[in-house]
């Protein structure tokens, strides 16, 4: 059974959506989106999502095409129409289509687009187990990664430079060779049983799974630093993981060369998971 998108006001087979080739988003990567989790049907938290779409808008001066509550109408109507109990709902929003030139056009309608795809928890759950490894690149992206804008080419080509040495991830080093967080993904590592991560700042994306998770730990008795660290500060660590809208809570086995703890799946990680799942109500 083919797949239902949203583009511009209509639900189309995907195979059929189009964008025009003068759409600013392929022209410039001028546009903004999100990602969002389906589980057991629930869109996983919703109005953090929403709320970042609409300060990333802002932030590149882009009005929203179509009011803040249709966005829950459209993407209930992705799930239901394509028969999503785990999955991905995929929304961008572009400044629309206007003949090829860099200032903004004038009476031009946003572009948006909304594509769903499934996920499989068994598939999550199993490489949860297996955990992931990571290679260490070079941060290349703009100074203002704090907005998620489709301007993805640098953590594409991390990605791919880990991806080509055999790991799953990249987790990026600024220019004093610290982690700014993965290409995807919030970077996270566990010292003397004390969190530490990145600290937010226009350096890196305010992951929305990152702060839930922060929530979810207040009265856990986890001491979690919001602090910068590097390769030396790798090496102490006895675990590492990744969060993100699509992977949750992932356990980092590997970092480069080195294995993390004794180089399997570590119990906090586990903790961790849960704490989120029950966070979002889904343990
Ligand atoms: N950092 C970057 C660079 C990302 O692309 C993502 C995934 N959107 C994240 C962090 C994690 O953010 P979230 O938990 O909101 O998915």
């Amino acid at each position: 059974m083919s797949s239902v998108s949203y583009v511009n006001g209509s639900y189309v087979d995907h195979s059929e959506a189009r964008v025009s080739i003068e759409d600013r988003g392929y022209q410039f990567a001028d546009g903004v989106y999100e990602v969002f989790a389906v589980i057991n049907k629930k869109i996983v938290d919703y109005d953090d999502h929403l709320n970042r779409l609409f300060r990333s808008l802002k932030e590149i001066s882009l009005d929203t095409p179509i009011a803040k509550d249709a966005y829950l109408v459209h993407i209930r109507n992705l799930v239901r129409k394509n028969y999503i109990t785990n999955g991905i709902i995929y929304l961008q929003v572009s400044r629309g289509v206007a003949s090829r030139d860099f200032k903004f056009p004038i009476n031009t309608k946003p572009s948006i687009v909304i594509t769903a795809k499934r996920i499989s928890m068994e598939n999550y759950y199993e490489k949860f187990k297996r955990g992931i490894k990571v290679k260490i690149t070079e941060d290349l992206r703009w100074k203002r990664v704090d907005i998620k804008t489709l301007n993805l080419l640098p953590p594409v080509l991390a990605k791919q430079e880990a991806i080509e040495s055999g790991c799953d991830e990249a987790w990026m080093t600024d220019a004093n060779g610290y982690i700014t967080e993965g290409s995807s993904s919030n970077a996270w590592i566990l010292i003397k049983n004390k969190l530490i991560t990145t600290p937010t700042s226009s350096s890196i994306l305010k992951g929305i799974t990152r702060t839930t998770l922060i929530r979810s730990l207040k009265n856990k008795n986890i001491q979690l630093i919001e602090k910068r660290f590097n390769k030396k500060d790798i090496k102490k660590s006895s675990e590492a993981f990744i969060t993100s809208a699509t992977q949750f809570v992932m356990p980092v086995i590997k970092i480069d060369n080195d294995k993390i703890g004794n180089g399997r799946v570590g119990k906090f990680a586990q903790i961790f998971r849960e704490s989120y799942m029950e966070a979002i109500q889904l343990k």
